[in-house]
């Protein structure tokens, strides 16, 4: 972090601090915003954790998310803008776009409030007094991690603490799988379980909570909604509204299903196209050089890494959405096809 002085300075004293982090948080978000929060609460702070929307229930385990605040929750809209729009402090955890918090993005803006934005995304914008962004970063849990210890804290962190940044190291590095999960990922890894860590339950907590009405749904997507375009080395799931009723999906339900298109020996890309009341979602993933970042944000108004995006389209539905994919396609043909497998 540039001027870790200052913001020691800054976190010195007792303040009022707001975190939140990205609509629908994933493990990373939340869990980098309860670690902070618990590390924050010991060094004597008022902290809050309000994110934009909700969030999957396998994600309720962690320590104090009771004490989070929904922003989409009307009837705590008002309690919630105050204290935003009171705080000394918030913190801008694993997001660096404002249009990334969505309703929240313009009382965020106009507080007086001292902005701090942690996160490893590309093409930060620059909103934030301080900033501790690192896009080699496998996770922003591991930069909190990283920023306790830069701060000399290390004493502080506890169990309840490194669950939640556990667990955002876990997902992000896709289980300790993914190029990002370097040596000092290990390392943080290892201190979390000398610290006194379960990882295996967080592991459990995480992914074997599902239900059988989620594993029938992913079922049925996988056999009857997987499109494979050899000819682009390219897979993609779509699924309609009417499909997420029939399943009775639930926030978090679709998570994860793309990544089986890259299951596929041969596939470089994968996609799924959810159609969402608000919007039609998608998600990307791909492996090696070839950067589904760069679609996301030209074709999708999205972003996110080199090798996992996510981005949407509003107004067009999901048909004209898999037309515009599908029609972008030969545009990367050649790049999609130089990939080593
Ligand atoms: P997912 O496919 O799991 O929703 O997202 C994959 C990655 O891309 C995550 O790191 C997520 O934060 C990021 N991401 C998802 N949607 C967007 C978006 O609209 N804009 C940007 N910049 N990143 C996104
Ligand atoms: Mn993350």
């Amino acid at each position: 972090m540039q001027n870790l002085e200052a913001f020691r300075e800054l976190i010195n004293t007792p303040k009022k601090i707001v975190i939140t982090t990205h609509f629908k948080p994933d493990a990373d978000a939340l869990g980098s915003a309860l670690g902070l929060a618990g590390y924050l609460r010991k060094k004597g702070h008022h902290i809050t954790v309000i994110t934009p929307s909700d969030y999957p229930k396998f994600l309720f385990w962690m320590p104090n998310n009771e004490e989070v605040i929904n922003y989409e929750d009307y009837k705590l809209r008002g309690k919630s803008n105050k204290l935003i729009a009171e705080a000394d402090i918030i913190f801008c955890l694993d997001f660096s776009a404002l249009s990334r918090i969505e309703a929240m993005a313009d009382p965020v803006k106009q507080s007086d409030a001292i902005k701090v934005m942690i996160d490893h995304h590309t093409f930060p914008e620059d909103f934030a007094q301080f900033s501790y962004h690192d896009t080699k970063a496998a996770a922003t849990a591991q930069l909190i991690f990283q920023l306790i210890v830069l701060l000399g804290d290390e004493s502080l962190l506890d169990v309840a603490i490194c669950e939640c940044l556990y667990a955002g190291i876990m997902t992000d590095t896709g289980s300790f799988r993914h190029p990002s999960t370097t040596p000092a990922v290990h390392r943080i890894v290892a201190d979390i379980m000398e610290i006194g860590v379960n990882t295996n339950l967080i592991h459990r907590r995480i992914y074997d909570s599902t239900t059988a009405e989620r594993l029938n749904f992913l079922g049925y997507v996988l056999s009857e909604k997987l499109v494979i375009l050899p000819e682009y080395r390219v897979a993609y799931f779509t699924v309609t509204e009417e499909e997420l009723k029939r399943f009775n999906s639930q926030t978090g339900d679709t998570e994860g299903i793309v990544n089986y298109g890259l299951q596929i020996e041969g596939v470089v890309m994968s996609v799924i196209i959810v159609d969402r009341p608000e919007a039609v979602k998608m998600s990307f993933r791909s492996v090696e050089e070839f950067a589904v970042n760069q679609i996301a944000s030209k074709y999708f108004s999205g972003g996110g890494h080199k090798n996992a995006s996510g981005g949407k389209t509003s107004g067009i539905g999901l048909e004209a959405t898999v037309e515009k994919f599908i029609g972008i396609l030969p545009e990367y043909q050649a790049e999609l096809l130089a990939v080593p497998i």
